[in-house]
């Protein structure tokens, strides 16, 4: 990536990410028509690009919606009212999953992790072999809450070897910045949203299913209509979606596609681990320390130093730099860096000083 004909970014958010110029413009054009030619063009291009992304010969469908539609579609679209989930729960956005299947009539069965801890086979296990009727089991890739990645390779071969479960994932703030491999790996459905390693605003989701879980979509009977996977993918099939898209979002998306393969995929993961391990290093130097045991590369959870509750509002007020404070139980206590997509070791430069010079104070 070219390191120095832009200014360093102030946005550290774990999501929305910053956003490179050629996708803003790429946006900021006359609308297309959503029937046209150009928009199936768009269409299949997402689709066709991201599924490099993901690892998968499946189609991947784009929603207009966040992230969260996209897992209101998977869940709608593979369960019916009553079956029994199994969902591993090591932080807010694994507690947002085991509220939203019990409000569609879902029995969910959560295995409670503490926060900043990764998921692992061996707390699934036992699970497995106790309840045979287990028709999902749900895994956050990277919990951003506390900025911890999962081995989700390990856990899925694990439940696939062990029951008929349907194994679901959300890859929200690791895909694009993590390797994902759906089809190696054996993963059922996999979601996004646009605003994180995917250098778009927010407004889009990607999500995949496998040729198992598609089977699953054309009898489950819960109902559903706006997120529908079965019309979904019927529009897909002709480059179109069901209902009005996005569609300068989607001309957005198509644009960091491309540069994210033109950069190539390898170089996009390498370049996020360097930029952590870079981050790391510094903050470790300058006192301080972090709070996940299995830190993803999108985003960093750092203890609050010295209960200094003001250091969110600290690095905006007097750095115009924008982080995020740590979430319920963790509110105050971690602040949350968020350098997934679009950022370079200069970006990671300019926090790294800010920081260092409020633990020089
Ligand atoms: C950001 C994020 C989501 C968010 O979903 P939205 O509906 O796009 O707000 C879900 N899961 C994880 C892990 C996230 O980081």
């Amino acid at each position: 990536m070219n390191q120095t004909q832009r200014k360093p970014h102030t946005l550290f958010t774990p999501g929305p990410s910053p956003i490179p110029d050629e996708v803003l413009h790429s946006i900021a054009r006359q609308v297309i028509y959503h029937r046209s030619e150009e928009s199936k063009k768009l269409y299949n291009d997402i689709s066709k690009k991201s599924s490099l992304i993901f690892g998968t010969q499946q189609p991947v469908m784009t929603l207009t919606s966040s992230a969260t539609g996209a897992c209101e579609a998977i869940i709608t679209s593979l369960h019916n009212v009553g079956d029994t989930c199994l969902v591993i729960n090591n932080g807010r956005f694994a507690l947002r999953w085991v509220q939203m299947l019990r409000v569609f009539g879902l029995h969910v069965i959560e295995i409670l992790i503490p926060w900043g801890n990764p998921a692992t086979a061996q707390d699934v296990l036992p699970y497995l072999n106790k309840h045979s009727d287990i028709k999902s089991v749900w895994i956050v890739h990277c919990e951003t809450s506390s900025g911890t990645i999962s081995d989700v390779e390990e856990i899925t071969k694990c439940v696939k070897s062990n029951s008929s479960a349907l194994v679901c994932v959300d890859a929200v703030s690791s895909i694009g910045v993590h390797p994902f491999q759906m089809d190696t790996w054996g993963v059922d459905a996999v979601f996004t949203g646009s605003q994180k390693g995917l250098m778009t605003p927010p407004g889009l989701s990607l999500l995949a299913l496998s040729s198992q879980a598609l089977k699953q979509s054309e009898t489950s009977t819960m109902p559903r209509f706006y997120f529908d996977i079965q019309k979904i993918l019927h529009s897909a099939s002709e480059g179109l979606t069901p209902w009005t898209p996005a569609v300068m979002l989607m001309s957005g998306l198509s644009k960091a596609l491309s540069m994210m393969l033109d950069e190539g995929l390898e170089n996009v993961y390498e370049r996020h681990s360097n930029n952590t391990l870079l981050l790391h290093s510094r903050l470790r130097n300058s006192g301080y320390s972090l709070f996940s045991s299995s830190p993803s590369y999108g985003v960093t959870a750092v203890h609050t130093p010295n209960n200094d509750r003001a250091i969110v509002s600290t690095l905006v007020n007097k750095y115009g730099i924008t982080v995020s404070n740590g979430q319920d139980e963790l509110k105050d206590k971690i602040f949350r860096i968020g350098h997934l997509g679009y950022y370079d070791t200069h970006d990671i430069d300019f926090i790294c000083s800010a920081l260092e010079d409020i633990a020089r104070h």
